[in-house]
């Protein structure tokens, strides 16, 4: 199940702060359907296998811990 692995600052799942840069370091939050449940805090740099390429979601709470904002996808 490692074909689809990617990184979270190119995946449509990741949804980060609405001025937050897409870089390594940035923080944001997994909205994956299966995952959200978890409220998944992850790095730009983090990846998984549940990875779709695309551009990030943005919402204002994405970063925080825990994240506290709703899931725009
Ligand atoms: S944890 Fe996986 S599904 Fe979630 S944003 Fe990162 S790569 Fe995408």
């Amino acid at each position: 199940m490692s074909d689809n692995w990617g990184l979270c600052r190119d995946c449509k799942w990741w949804q980060i702060e609405p001025d937050a840069a897409i870089e390594n370091p940035t923080m944001g939050l997994c909205i994956d359907a299966e995952l959200q449940p978890y409220l998944v805090r992850v790095s730009g740099n983090s990846g998984c296998n549940r990875f779709m390429e695309g551009k990030p979601a943005r919402a204002e709470g994405s970063s925080c811990q825990p994240p506290e904002a709703v899931p725009q996808r």
